[in-house]
């Protein structure tokens, strides 16, 4: 059963502030549409788009902001194609991202290490074969084919207080 005693009724109003291109998520009806297909959805644990949606709605702040699974998306577009409702939930996702960042300073997302190295929160190099395999470049036209880029983007993230906090995890990078 889910106790919402604690339910904070605005938070979907705070969290969809960090997400103007992901629709009105109050029309999302749970149909799972957007989940069929997701390569993050066969993780451990699954990243479920209308799971997370509906913990916004309930206004479950503590569950979502301690939810790790937006950060296993692999933006590849896929659920941007399906909701019948006109949701966006990648879009979604990167909302969500993006709240438990600002609500939380000190906190420390679990891609970052994986971001700093290569600007993506996946690893992107261990899919090279499968990327050529389908006939596109082996890496992303990213940050990360642009040494420059890629050296200036890794001192932004330097300047910051997670990264500060956090070196331990950045070592070697
Ligand atoms: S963009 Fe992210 S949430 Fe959407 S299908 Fe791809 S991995 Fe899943
Ligand atoms: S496809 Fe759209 S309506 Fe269906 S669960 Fe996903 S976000 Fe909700």
């Amino acid at each position: 059963m889910i106790d919402l005693t604690e339910a904070k009724p605005d938070l979907w109003k705070e969290v969809m502030g960090e997400g103007e291109k992901a629709g009105d998520i109050r029309k999302c009806y749970n149909c799972a549409t957007c989940i069929s297909g997701c390569p993050a959805a066969e993780g451990k644990p699954p990243l479920l788009i209308r799971s997370l949606v509906r913990k916004i709605l309930l206004g479950l702040e503590e569950q979502l902001v301690e939810d790790e699974t937006p950060w296993s998306c692999v933006s590849c577009n896929k659920c941007e194609e399906m909701c019948p409702m006109g949701v966006h939930p990648f879009e979604v996702g990167l909302a969500i991202r993006r709240w438990q960042c600002r609500k939380d300073q000190t906190y420390l997302p679990p891609s970052l290490p994986e971001v700093f190295a290569q600007a993506h929160t996946q690893s992107v190099h261990k899919v090279k074969d499968l990327r050529k395999s389908v006939g596109v470049p082996e890496q992303p036209p990213s940050v990360v084919i642009m040494p420059d880029a890629m050296k200036k983007f890794q001192e932004m993230l330097r300047a910051t207080k997670v990264v500060q906090d956090n070196d331990f995890v950045f070592k070697g990078h």
